[in-house]
């Protein structure tokens, strides 16, 4: 293994040879340990049939892992000076794309089209820059890319809420708007030693596997996470006191409770017991009678 980029070594060498300074405002924790790339690589559902797209490949760790076990990679980079740098360690394969782009900014979509042929699986893999973990994979999920999976590396404190179950300390709003999504599982926790510089929160390698239709139906996507993030605004509230703060000046407190009657959730809950299926009888039948 001594001659892939992710190890100490290498990683090292590289560093020296561009005199590379690490950017802390861009989330940059190389990782240099290879058995944990294999293990996110054996997470990621991807073979030498399918296209990878990754987010910030750095000096090519996992870029050049993604490169050997599929059929084509595109990255996108953001910060200009790895850009040589890439071209250099990853001079031995013809099977990488690298754009020079800020994820958020980017049409994912278009990027797709442009580098994939039509049909082909695609799956996201990525360490994911930690300063903008939940805005990057809110805008992959929300823009409904034609991706199979999305299997990343980010703080562990963030993948337990992604992949919570109801009646935890993890669960909340972001838990439901990824779950809506995909079927999320935390594939294993990761110690800091394993990125160089290291971090300084723990990680984990969190999966996540897009559903072929909704877990549930709702009349209004935008109104059901509203209604989901107003149950959780306070939450040591029950559900009926953080919709009457949501509602106030709409509905009063009784029109509240004969809701919650109506479909039979009882407002002193709160709204971490709530499962998906209640959140959307309960976004539905309010959208229903502001309609
Ligand atoms: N993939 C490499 C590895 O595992 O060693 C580097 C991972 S490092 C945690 C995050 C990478 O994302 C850095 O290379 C950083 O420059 C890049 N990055 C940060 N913000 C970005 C953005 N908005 N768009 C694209 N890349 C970004």
């Amino acid at each position: 293994d001594k001659k892939y980029i992710a190890t100490p070594i290498r990683t090292k060498e590289i560093l020296q040879k561009y005199h590379f300074t690490f950017k802390k405002s861009l989330g940059q924790n190389f990782l240099i340990d290879v058995n944990v790339l294999k293990n996110i690589i054996g997470h990621a559902g991807i073979d030498e049939t399918t296209g990878t797209i990754e987010i910030g490949p750095g000096i090519g760790a996992l870029t050049e892992q993604l490169a050997i076990h599929s059929d084509k990679v595109v990255a996108f980079e953001i910060d200009q000076r790895l850009l040589p740098i890439l071209q250099d360690t990853l001079a031995d394969y013809d099977n990488i794309n690298i754009i020079h782009a800020d994820i958020l900014q980017a049409d994912v979509k278009e990027v797709i089209k442009h580098n994939f042929p039509d049909g082909q699986q695609i799956h996201i893999v990525a360490n994911l820059p930690y300063y903008i973990t939940t805005p990057i994979l809110m805008k992959l999920l929300r823009e409904r890319l034609p991706v199979g999976s999305i299997t990343v590396m980010i703080q562990k404190e963030v993948a337990d809420r992604m992949a919570a179950k109801p009646n935890t300390k993890s669960y909340g709003s972001l838990t439901i708007a990824v779950q809506y999504y995909t079927e999320a599982k935390v594939v294993m926790n990761v110690p800091k030693t394993v990125f160089m510089p290291q971090p300084n929160v723990d990680s984990s390698i969190l999966n996540l596997v897009a559903r072929k239709a909704p877990p549930v139906q709702v009349e209004d996507e935008d109104y059901f996470f509203t209604i989901v993030q107003a149950c959780f605004a306070q939450r040591r509230k029950t559900l009926r006191n953080n919709l009457s703060s949501h509602f106030k000046g709409e509905f009063d407190k009784e029109k509240i409770n004969d809701i919650l009657e109506s479909i039979e959730i009882d407002g002193t809950r709160r709204g971490e017991s709530l499962d998906m299926q209640e959140f959307s009888m309960l976004a539905n039948a309010f959208y229903r009678l502001q309609q």
